[in-house]
């Protein structure tokens, strides 16, 4: 990547906090601290970052805390750092908009692989769709990012929305699980297939009458086909 990346990195442990800048600094990150929560979210507010290392458990405000406050205010790509045992709801943290997260310990090339894969997606987010998709009776807003079935805008997660977007915008192909984590998070490894079923299955409970439009193809993957 040509330009600087900016990450903010949230760690209140002083030797992670060290790891992960020496791994950056190798790729010629910008690496920005924060020691707790509120500091996080002050810095998040008033500068411009690139991407987000949030560990979990922080003094002051938690690591959930500051992802979901976050999400009020911006779609910058939060990975999220959790410790091996600590209790990690894959799901809550999908749900609270974080993008990713990496289990200590972890190797700080993964960590950097990750991040790259986040950026990655990001700026692919940023390439021309229309302003409004209709697929069927699910018609996609791409600008205030809405997905409305029966004039009705249903809540989705980042990811959720991105997946759906792509799929309904790839109609009547089929991709495997592997392409999925490539076209929408961004990874060529380290991702888990699993990640994809997990989403797939929690869209389908929001399309509601409209969720046979996702088809799973099986022993390969997933399609999106208007049906009657
Ligand atoms: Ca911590």
């Amino acid at each position: 990547m040509d330009k600087i990346i900016k990450i903010l990195l949230v760690e209140d442990e002083p030797k992670m906090r060290e790891l992960i800048k020496i791994a950056f600094k190798k790729e010629n990150f910008e690496t920005y601290e924060a020691v707790d929560g509120k500091q996080a979210l002050n810095l998040l507010k008033n500068y411009n970052f690139d991407i987000v290392i949030l560990d979990i458990m922080l003094p002051e405000i938690d690591g959930w805390t500051v992802c979901r406050e976050l999400r009020k205010i911006s779609d910058i790509p939060i990975i999220m750092l959790t410790a091996r045992g600590e209790e990690f709801d894959k799901l809550f943290g999908f749900e609270l908009g974080a993008d990713d997260y990496v289990v200590k310990p972890f190797s700080p090339r993964e960590l950097v692989a990750r991040v790259k894969a986040l950026l990655r997606r990001a700026e692919n987010r940023n390439a021309e769709v229309a302003d409004v998709i209709d697929a069927g009776e699910i018609r996609i807003n791409t600008l205030s990012r809405e997905v409305i079935i029966d004039g009705e805008s249903i809540p989705f997660t980042n990811k959720e929305y991105e997946l759906l977007l792509f799929l309904s915008t790839n109609q009547n192909i089929v991709f495997t699980r592997e392409q999925l984590l490539l076209k929408v998070w961004g990874y060529d490894q380290y991702g888990d297939p699993r990640t994809v079923d997990t989403h797939i299955k929690r869209i389908r409970e929001k399309l509601g009458d409209r969720s046979n439009y996702i088809t799973t193809v099986w022993g390969v993957g997933y399609k999106f086909e208007v049906k009657q």
